[in-house]
């Protein structure tokens, strides 16, 4: 849900411990609005071990999984030790020789030939090994210091089971692929601050309970970000050295706008803080009065602006904002957070709760979009994907790729799209799509699906809700005439177009700098799948983040574009950047972009326009 309200106003009454000094850290600014709060530094939950022990049969494969998780753990670690290399020294001395300690802990320590030993000989499940050995290393280590140690080597040995503990748990977690849940000790009015947020997690967070989020990885568009923007919450993410740098009872300034962090603000930097609150809240008031306006061009051209939907909880900002239907619904969230795998009911009833709340505007579902960093557990489970460490995700069975081999997961979500058709005008569409033969197949599937409904004796029209692609890669793209074959609508995906365009993993922050939407490769597949689209007579819309941000509106206009799709915080922004713009104008400008190489001169051009 985005907040409709401004944010709890306790706030006011926070002022920066005594005695802590203002530290400022900066990020990528991910989601709008300045957030105020204690922060609330977010424990890793006691993770649920489901299995102690194994047949020995499998103790080969449980060693595996072990070595499995020291690896991941090693490739986190380093890239946390890269990112310190970038801090201020004094962070740097602090943190550099803690994240080597636990480094060597996953090298040939005892730690992990204790665990070995006990999944091979005690026939263990990893992660009872690995968290019983922390467990006997730490108490041999607290015992000592009980009993013969000075008191400055008491706190060094105590330091040093702590340390033990953390890697187990950092183990155990990679192990158990546990989220993080703890979100229900989460004060009323924090600021969450952890080292990452996965989508499954940010999508457990209840917006109306949270001040803001910092993160120390992520980036600007990773579905992270995604699901904060949709959830209205301010938040920054790639910040390094923000877990060092914070503590136990400081106080948070996150400017999500901005991109910065500043833990123990000083009285005037908390005051000027308070003021952009009250500032955002009154905009959002302003914006309000949007709602019933047009959106219309200064030349009277009409556009639509359309909502994306990535959890039921944001309807009520989505009817607010105006939208004019859901124009990518993101299936996803129907899978999260579960352990089996939802059925046609269940879906069809979700489906149908959102079609009529639309009273009437389409709704674009999207069909399961797993790979990438949209990891479901609940997937995995059900035997039907790998475990997306074994794989290169994003290049692997993503998308329309999974669904077309798990042809029942795509049946029962078809069948139940078609069964909340009833309430409402829906329209399917097909991510990750890179071929023609996909488009066939998956719709060759749908009509059968259509078929079997009508045999069931649900009343369907003669021909089918439309079902559309996902323009997301650059084969679909410079494929998009062909594609308008089949397609019976485009929506172009920006935020994993630019992804596969540059190479640059979309929540990654060590490569944020070169994720560049605005880069003239992404602008050009942009620019050639409209074209298509327009001379195919398809519909055609952006529903990558691109399509939220105002600053870009009179270029998507003048590349073609005249339907937008965008989480709805920014609906109204959008819409008055449309209303403020003419069309011939905007053709113009979009010239200029695409005759530029060089994507810091398009950067140049957008910022100035
Ligand atoms: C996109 O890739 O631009 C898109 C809208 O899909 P998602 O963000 O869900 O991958
Ligand atoms: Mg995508």
């Amino acid at each position: 849900m985005n907040r409709t309200e401004p944010p709890p106003p306790q706030h006011r009454r926070l002022a920066a411990a005594p005695g802590r000094p203002e530290k400022r850290l900066a990020g990528i600014a991910v989601s709008p609005g300045v957030a105020i709060g204690p922060v609330f530094g977010a424990a890793e939950p006691e993770p649920e071990i489901l299995r102690h022990r194994v047949a020995a049969a499998d103790a080969p494969a449980e060693g595996a999984r072990l070595e499995a998780a020291v690896a991941q753990s090693r490739k986190q670690l380093m890239k946390l030790r890269a990112r310190v290399g970038a801090l201020p020294e004094d962070s740097q001395v602090e943190l550099a020789p803690l994240i080597d300690a636990y480094l060597a802990m996953l090298g040939n320590s005892r730690l992990l030939r204790g665990a070995r030993r006990r999944i091979a000989e005690g026939l263990q499940a990893a992660e009872a090994a690995v968290l019983a050995e922390a467990a006997a290393i730490a108490a041999a280590i607290t015992g000592q210091a009980g009993r013969d140690a000075a008191a400055e080597d008491r706190a060094g040995l105590r330091r040093r089971a702590d340390e033990i503990h953390e890697i187990a748990r950092r183990l155990v977690r990679n192990l158990t692929r546990a989220p993080f849940q703890s979100f229900a000790a989460l004060p009323p009015g924090a600021v969450l601050i952890c080292e990452s947020l996965r989508p499954a997690d940010a999508a457990l967070l209840d917006p109306a309970r949270l001040a803001g989020v910092a993160a120390e990885e992520g980036g600007a568009d990773g579905h992270t970000a995604v699901m904060l923007r949709a959830l209205g919450v301010p938040a920054v993410l790639g910040v390094p050295g923000l877990m060092g740098a914070m503590r136990p009872g400081d106080v948070a300034v996150v400017d999500g706008g901005a991109g910065t962090v500043v833990l123990n603000p000083s009285p005037p930097r908390l005051a000027a803080a308070r003021r952009a609150v009250t500032a955002f809240a009154r905009e959002r008031r302003r914006f309000a009065g949007l709602r019933r306006l047009p959106a219309e061009t200064l030349d009277g051209i009409a556009v639509e602006l359309a909502a994306n939907l990535e959890l039921p909880v944001e309807l009520p900002l989505i009817q607010q904002a105006g939208a004019q239907g859901i124009g990518l619904l993101r299936s996803e969230f129907l899978f999260m957070n579960r352990e089996g795998l939802p059925d046609e009911d269940a879906q069809a009833e979700a489906y149908r709760a959102v079609v009529e709340a639309m009273a009437g505007a389409p709704v674009t579902i999207r069909v399961l979009d797993w790979g990438g960093e949209k990891e479901i557990e609940a997937l995995a489970a059900a035997g039907l994907v790998p475990e997306l460490a074994d794989t290169n995700p994003a290049l692997g069975l993503r998308g329309i790729r999974l669904l077309l081999r798990e042809t029942e997961l795509f049946e029962t979500q078809l069948a139940a799209i078609l069964r909340a058709g009833a309430a409402g005008p829906v329209r399917v569409m097909l991510p990750m799509v890179t071929t023609l033969a996909e488009v066939r197949a998956a719709r060759e599937i749908y009509e059968r699906v259509g078929r079997r409904l009508r045999r069931r004796g649900l009343r369907l029209a003669e021909k089918l809700p439309p079902l559309g692609i996902m323009i997301e890669t650059p084969g679909a793209a410079l494929s998009a005439d062909a594609l308008a074959l089949e397609a019976d609508f485009f929506a172009i995906g920006t935020n994993d177009l630019t992804a596969y365009t540059l190479a640059v993993d979309r929540g990654e922050s060590d490569v944020a700098a070169l994720y560049d939407p605005l880069h003239p490769a992404v602008l050009r597949l942009v620019q050639f799948s409209v074209e298509a689209a327009l001379r195919m007579h398809r519909p055609v819309s952006v529903c990558g983040e691109m399509a939220g941000d105002p600053r870009l509106t009179r270029l998507l206009l003048g590349l073609g574009l005249r339907s937008f799709s965008m989480n709805a915080a920014a609906l109204p922004r959008v819409k008055q950047a449309v209303r403020g713009l003419r069309i011939e104008e905007c053709v113009r400008f979009a010239r200029r972009v695409m005759e530029q190489a060089d994507p810091a001169a398009i950067a140049a051009l957008v910022a100035e326009a």
